[in-house]
């Protein structure tokens, strides 16, 4: 297959031009968000120049440019998610939003006390709080498969959690802590054969690695634009055909209408019938241009690269005196998540800035999983397809210096 030149492809990021404190930007911050190409920008910018318009209503060229150019980005999302139809792809604000959707259309209108919602011990906050907000409401149960030392789900305990009164099985295909990568469509399968519906959030997977939600076989998907290197407050909720059909409106208003009197209401189908408002049709367009951009480099090749890179890394951080990886299990994308045993998270985040080093340094909206290792906080080093060796290589060498109190030389 394909090799993808990080050098090359480094320069198709204008930000990754900047200097920090008079060093160059080295940015390892992904799973927070990731850098946009130029293509992205350019897209923005374009549609604002030459096609802005609301869509749907106005008979005039503009409202058809913009209706064009929004629904060309669902139909770019179907097939980088290798969904059957476009009717099953929901634009949202993010993976958040998605799950607050579905938390309070399907949730709402299925779960009864007593029943059981499954989560993973590695989910974000947004994947735990609509759940156990909901679970709450109507006395359901939340139920949570633990991990082992490596930070791998108990697929022995997942199995044995499931049951007849399982609903709904939510979980990540990535860790944003840890960077594990969680068999989600082996656990898909064991949740549908109780009858449960699954939820998987891709918000850590997408940058990564090929997903086609027709092989993991579950009912939503789920994930942000920003996290893929298209705009901030556009994202995406994708469900299978019959399963969006069922579900009743979440925010109502405009565009999700067939036909309003003061006595009665018919809904749009999917998706219109979840879009209510003017929605974000530039970011739309602008995460449509994301997806050309990385189905153009492949996502096989990305996800070579990243491999390399995760391995490169993951090697000079293990030779570190007193540094200790959070999260071993042998199939990872994208994290390299650690603390040391003297030198506080947050600490070791600022010095790394003095570098031009962006890093995270803190709990990631991920508390139970890194209070499963005893820790409120790591440093969290994270990858795309633009990082290189070499960026790992500076990492390393100031974490060194750090470790023994050496200061940086001069830029
Ligand atoms: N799930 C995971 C695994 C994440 O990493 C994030 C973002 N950190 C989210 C959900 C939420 O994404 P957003 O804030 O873009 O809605």
């Amino acid at each position: 297959g394909s090799v993808l030149d990080a050098a090359t492809v480094r320069r198709d990021f204008p930000i990754l031009a900047e200097t920090i404190h008079g060093r160059p930007l080295i940015w390892l911050d992904n799973a927070a968000t990731t850098q946009k190409p130029q293509s992205v920008i350019d897209r923005l910018s374009t549609f604002y120049t030459h096609e802005n318009s609301n869509i749907h209503r106005a008979a005039h060229t503009l409202a058809a440019r913009a209706t064009d150019a929004y629904e060309a980005a669902r139909e770019k999302v179907r097939r980088f998610l290798g969904a059957s139809s476009v009717d099953e792809i929901v634009f949202v604000r993010g993976a958040t939003e998605a799950i607050n959707l579905v938390a309070q259309t399907w949730g709402s209108a299925t779960l009864r006390a007593g029943d059981e919602i499954v989560v993973t011990e590695l989910e974000h906050h947004a994947n735990i709080v609509p759940w156990k907000r909901l679970a709450d409401a109507v006395g359901a149960v939340l139920r949570v498969v633990p991990v082992d030392d490596s930070g791998q789900v108990r697929l022995d305990i997942y199995r044995a959690l499931l049951g007849p009164r399982t609903r709904l099985v939510a979980m990540t295909q990535v860790s944003n802590a840890l960077g594990t990568v969680v068999p989600v469509a082996e656990m898909t399968a064991l949740a549908h054969r109780v009858g449960a519906r699954v939820l998987v959030d891709g918000a850590q997977a997408v940058s990564h690695m090929a997903v086609d939600v027709r092989e993991i076989k579950c009912d939503w998907y789920v994930f942000s634009g920003h996290k893929v290197f298209g705009p901030t407050g556009i994202g995406v909720l994708y469900g299978t055909g019959d399963v969006l059909e069922a579900m009743a409106p979440w925010q109502s208003g405009g565009n999700m209408i067939a036909d309003v009197t003061f006595e009665r209401i018919v809904y749009q189908a999917p998706p219109a019938r979840f879009e209510a408002g003017t929605g974000n049709i530039a970011d739309a367009v602008g995460l449509g241009a994301a997806l050309d951009y990385v189905e153009a480099l492949g996502m096989d090749a990305i996800a070579r690269h990243e491999h390399g890179l995760l391995d490169y890394g993951t090697a000079l951080l293990r030779a570190i005196p007193g540094l200790r990886l959070i999260g071993t299990a042998s199939d990872k994308a994208g994290v390299l998540s650690f603390v040391f045993d003297d030198i506080p998270p947050l600490e070791v985040g600022r010095a790394l800035d003095r570098e031009g080093i962006a890093v995270r340094a803190g709990h990631h909206c991920a508390q139970p999983i890194l209070r499963r290792f005893g820790l409120e906080a790591t440093v969290r080093p994270s990858l795309a397809l633009y990082n290189s060796p070499s960026d790992l290589d500076a990492l390393a060498a100031a974490l060194r210096r750090l470790r023994v109190g050496q200061p940086a030389p001069a830029p």
